[in-house]
């Protein structure tokens, strides 16, 4: 086993504090880096040394310099990065740059990056393992084939960007006379997020549940899951509220969804955490892989609550070669990984309800945030005096609640975001409150167009 000793986060904010928290409870050093706008961040303070990155005037690219977070690990003796979520988490090249210098990357080997980074690469992985995948297309060189092809699968279809995420690059089209233009316009968008205009189509599924199965893999070819989350209810193809276990999941269905992550993550060898996603059709309760996130996912936390996993901490130890069996890590087999009770996950952000959700900015006057029983708080700046800037994802604090049942855990969440007292900028927190309170959402029912569908949650 190689040892980390001082590990960098290479990212920002409440990720890099969540990985600074498992580090530091495994006695290793913990290296911050920030850019200059993020030079009063609260993950900066958090870790035992750090450094600012790139230049003024750069919050996002900063994060993104290779070379320069390679050259501050060498210069202050890192032995290990962990990429977060976002910015370079699913970049082989990251990968690549530590193997050459001896520093260790907490996450899977860089061909398992660059294979499940391009969607319909990950699609063919999984018809090869014959897991069910919506029928669909490679990438599509120009519209008029594109059409051809759309019309023989049938409308609704769904466009989506090869190396997409975070819902970007993504258009539903409806029918063949909307096709051209959400196609040009699928391609724009993914160029210019994505630097590639790769855009692939698939057969869109009107009434969806997205679920998704987490999983952890050593490097001697141990894999097992930890179960799945119910991340269902969306705004634009994003997660807002996610659930572990998913409420209402045939036993079975489960058990096959499961089966085929374990299947997908065996195929590519996969080591490390990573999640394997699928959307299960309502009507007809099949269900179709979707995509595999090599990485950690911001709604890690739920499965942590109902597993007891400290899903990071088993990143940092497998990184370093341990076996899954090993004590310190605790997961001989498969079935010694028990879910209990419910979680739910709330994405707190400073997005404003009433103003279509525009990113509110400015200083945070008062904060006073929840507490008690059953729930957990994963912040990056969340505390009085703290500055909301725009350069950045609107994330604010990510509020997790546990219980018995799900509909305790849904009850305590509500009791929490009602304690909440934040001033000074805007959050979504009304509109959470009115979501979880939602008679669709307590019968464990939402599809993935549940808030687009249900316009008396803005009240
Ligand atoms: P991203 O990588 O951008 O998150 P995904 O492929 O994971 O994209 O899809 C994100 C969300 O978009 C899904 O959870 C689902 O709500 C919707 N979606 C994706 N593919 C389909 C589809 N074929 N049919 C219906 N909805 C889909």
């Amino acid at each position: 086993m190689k040892k980390i000793n001082k590990l960098l986060v290479a990212n920002r904010s409440e990720i890099a504090i969540r990985v600074f928290r498992s580090a530091h409870e495994l006695g290793i050093r913990t290296v911050a880096i920030y850019a200059h706008e993020d030079r009063y961040a609260l993950h900066r303070f958090k870790a035992d040394e750090a450094y600012q990155i790139g230049k003024p005037g750069e919050p996002i690219r900063s994060y993104l310099n290779i070379a320069e977070i390679i050259a501050i690990a060498k210069q202050h003796e890192v032995d290990g990065i962990h990429p977060g979520y976002g910015f370079l988490s699913e970049n082989p090249e990251l990968a690549r740059a530590c193997h050459k210098s001896g520093i260790i990357f907490v996450g899977p080997h860089d061909e398992a990056l660059e294979k499940l980074g391009d969607k319909t690469f990950a699609r063919n992985i999984a018809q090869q393992v014959n897991v069910p995948v919506l029928s669909g297309s490679d990438a599509i060189p120009n519209a008029q084939d594109g059409l051809k092809k759309a019309t023989k699968m049938g409308f609704p279809i769904i466009l989506k960007a090869a190396h997409g995420g975070g819902g970007r690059g993504m258009r539903v089209v409806l029918k063949e006379s909307e096709f051209v233009g959400a196609f040009e316009s699928a391609q724009r968008e993914s160029m210019s997020a994505f630097g590639s205009p790769d855009v692939f189509i698939e057969k869109y599924i009107t009434s969806a549940s997205h679920i998704e199965v987490q999983l952890l893999g050593d490097k001697h070819g141990n894999l097992l899951h930890l179960y799945e989350r119910d991340c269902s209810v969306q705004r634009r193809h994003q997660k807002v509220v996610e659930i572990a276990p998913a409420p209402l999941l045939d036993p079975k269905v489960r058990q096959e969804l499961c089966d085929a992550a374990v299947k997908i993550g065996k195929a590519v060898r996969y080591e490390n955490a990573g999640t394997v996603e699928f959307l299960v059709d309502r009507d007809t309760n099949q269900f179709y892989f979707i995509e595999v996130n090599p990485r950690i996912q911001v709604e890690h936390t739920v499965t942590e609550e109902v597993t007891g996993i400290d899903i990071v901490k088993s990143q940092l130890l497998i990184a370093q070669g341990m076996l899954l069996s090993d004590p310190e890590i605790g997961l001989p087999s498969q079935e010694g990984v028990k879910c209990n009770g419910f979680a739910i996950q709330c994405r707190v952000t400073t997005e404003d309800p009433g103003n279509n959700f525009m990113p509110d900015y400015g200083r945070i006057a008062h904060y006073r945030s929840a507490a008690g029983m059953g729930i957990r708080l994963d912040a990056g700046s969340a505390f009085s005096g703290a500055t909301v800037n725009p350069f950045y994802d609107s994330l604010l604090v990510k509020v997790s609640a546990r219980g018995r049942r799900f509909v305790d855990a849904a009850r305590r969440m509500e009791r929490c975001l009602q304690e909440f007292r934040i001033r000074g900028v805007k959050t979504n927190i009304p509109f959470l409150i009115q979501l979880i309170t939602h008679p669709t959402f307590l019968a464990g029912t939402c599809t993935t167009r549940f808030i687009d569908q249900t316009p008396d949650l803005f009240h």
